[in-house]
């Protein structure tokens, strides 16, 4: 078994990219920060076996907190038991990380992104020129990150704006 990155077996064990990979960062496919997260994962899964079986989707880079975009099911093994693992990924990529199982469904992925907050509404906000997404939350709790980080995830994701507001 082997772990599953943005970029091929062969370059996360390699310090040089291949073509095909090199390709791919050059056509803006993956970033630096899906190279950096994927090899200190495989890295770890040499010694950490349930590592070996996580696909990692993409890493999305915000200003102060990174979040692993993993295939449905995986996030678990990535936080580890009682988030051990995650806080050593996070301190080996010096930068706090947040592990989100993909989801093709809006509403689902935004409220992986804020758990344990829950979200208790999703409205669209029409604008002249675009739409924003309106994520609500309880009154007086906070999401686990920057509202600035969360506004980035989302738009890379899904590419929307969007706003988190208390109830
Ligand atoms: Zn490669």
């Amino acid at each position: 078994m082997r772990m599953k990155a943005p970029l091929c077996n062969v370059c996360l064990n390699s310090d040089i990219l291949c073509m095909a990979c090199k390709k791919k960062l050059d056509e803006g496919k993956i970033t630096e920060s899906d190279i950096k997260v994927s090899k200190v994962i495989n890295e770890i899964s040499k010694t950490f076996k349930p590592l070996k079986e996580v696909e990692i989707k993409k890493v999305i880079e915000g200003e102060k907190i990174s979040v692993i975009v993993c295939r449905k099911g995986d996030g678990a093994r990535l936080v580890g038991k009682d988030g051990v693992m995650i806080k050593k990924l996070s301190k080996l990529v010096e930068k706090p990380l947040r592990v989100v199982e993909e989801s093709e469904d809006v509403r689902e992925f935004i409220q992986n992104l804020v758990n344990p907050i829950p979200v208790i509404g999703l409205n669209i906000i029409y604008k002249p020129e675009k739409e924003v997404l309106k994520v609500i939350i309880p009154r007086g709790r906070k999401i686990p990150m920057s509202k600035g980080s969360f506004a980035e995830v989302v738009n890379l994701m899904f590419g929307k704006d969007s706003v988190v507001m208390n109830e």
